[in-house]
């Protein structure tokens, strides 16, 4: 029997949901489950799968094509991976309760690692006494050029409304704090989410795991581009991203405003630490680059190291990122 193409559209562990996909390169139902048996075939939601049917709604993986990008969820030092093929993240974020800056730094960089685009969503601004706070947490991030929208899910449907052309025809992740508001935003964007998500659920393992399964929507009409209709992935379990085990090198550039400092040190090798004679400090110090931003890169670069020695402790080289097809961060 032959293969056919399909979008991996749910997931929750190793067992998944996936739509054949149609010549013209749209997906649609019925839902095929799906299971990975063996390490070799570890999927992601968005993920473009070859399957070969072994009953009329259940078909094994052949093989995963060549993915854009893949973002990872870290769980201690297991990393798993989240949502494939990505075009951009929405950060959703909200004026109260207040929301964690390492978290959006930690996005940030996540995208900037896999030059994914990211737009970061301030929900609740009806909500004014924790705007101006959250207008000065996000102060750095505007100067970088990281587009903010100002928005409130709930009492201004146009705020929403307003968001359609940047989604249209693309791929967004969104990624939050419970509590944010993302499934408000969701069921604005698409009306039929709540609908899909029990379809899923009962299908992907008995109904149990809404909570932490990852899913892919379609957008309605409005989100169709020149080429194809967007899509929205949600997982509600996806808090932080997986950053370990990143090189010096990788993380200094997935920091945007280090851009033109770098090599600009009076130590080639300078760890923006205590150097003397170091462009990232003295920029820290006029004001240029927010402490935060310094504070969260020699966080980041400890726990890589960190990472690295632990996971070389417990793990055969060999096996290390066999929940992949290619080592996790790197281009
Ligand atoms: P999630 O955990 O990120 O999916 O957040 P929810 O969508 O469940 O929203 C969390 C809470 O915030 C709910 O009580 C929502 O009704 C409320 N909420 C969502 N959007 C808004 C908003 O724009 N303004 C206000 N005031 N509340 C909102
Ligand atoms: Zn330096």
């Amino acid at each position: 029997m032959g293969s056919f193409r399909a979008l991996l559209t749910a997931s929750y562990g190793r067992h998944y949901l996936a739509q054949q996909i149609k010549p013209d390169g749209s997906h649609g139902s019925p839902f095929i489950q799906v299971d990975a048996p063996g390490k070799q075939h570890i999927g992601a939601v968005g993920d473009i799968l070859a399957l070969e049917s072994t009953s009329i709604d259940q078909a094994r993986i052949i093989d995963i094509e060549p993915r854009k990008n893949l973002l990872y969820r870290s769980d201690a030092f297991k990393s798993k991976s989240i949502a494939a093929n990505v075009d951009q993240i929405l950060m959703v974020l909200a004026t109260a309760p207040s929301f964690s800056p390492d978290l959006l730094g930690r996005a940030v960089v996540a995208a900037e690692l896999d030059q994914i685009e990211l737009r970061i969503i301030l929900n609740k601004c009806d909500l004014e006494e924790g705007l101006d706070h959250a207008r000065t947490l996000l102060a750095p991030y505007q100067k970088m050029g990281y587009p903010i929208h100002e928005v409130s899910a709930k009492f201004n449907p146009e705020s929403i409304q307003n968001l359609q052309p940047f989604l249209r025809g693309k791929v967004s992740v969104l990624v939050g704090q419970s509590g944010m508001g993302k499934s408000t935003l969701l069921n604005a964007w698409i009306p039929n989410a709540a609908a899909i998500t029990q379809e899923y659920s009962a299908k992907l393992d008995s109904g149990k795991h809404t909570t932490t399964a990852c899913r892919y929507f379609d957008l309605p009409e409005w989100g169709r581009g020149s080429s194809k209709l967007g899509g929205m992935i949600d997982s509600p379990g996806f808090q932080e991203f997986g950053l370990a085990h990143l090189s010096e090198s990788q993380l200094q550039h997935a920091f945007r405003e280090f851009q033109p400092l770098l090599g600009k040190c009076r130590f080639h090798n300078c760890r923006h630490d205590n150097e003397p004679d170091c462009a990232i400090q003295a920029a820290v110090q006029h004001g240029e680059i927010s402490s935060e931003r310094l504070a969260l890169f020699k966080q980041l670069l400890s726990d890589s190291k960190t990472a690295d020695v632990q996971i070389q402790g417990i793990t055969p080289a060999k096996e290390r990122w066999s929940t992949s097809p290619k080592p996790p961060y790197k281009r």
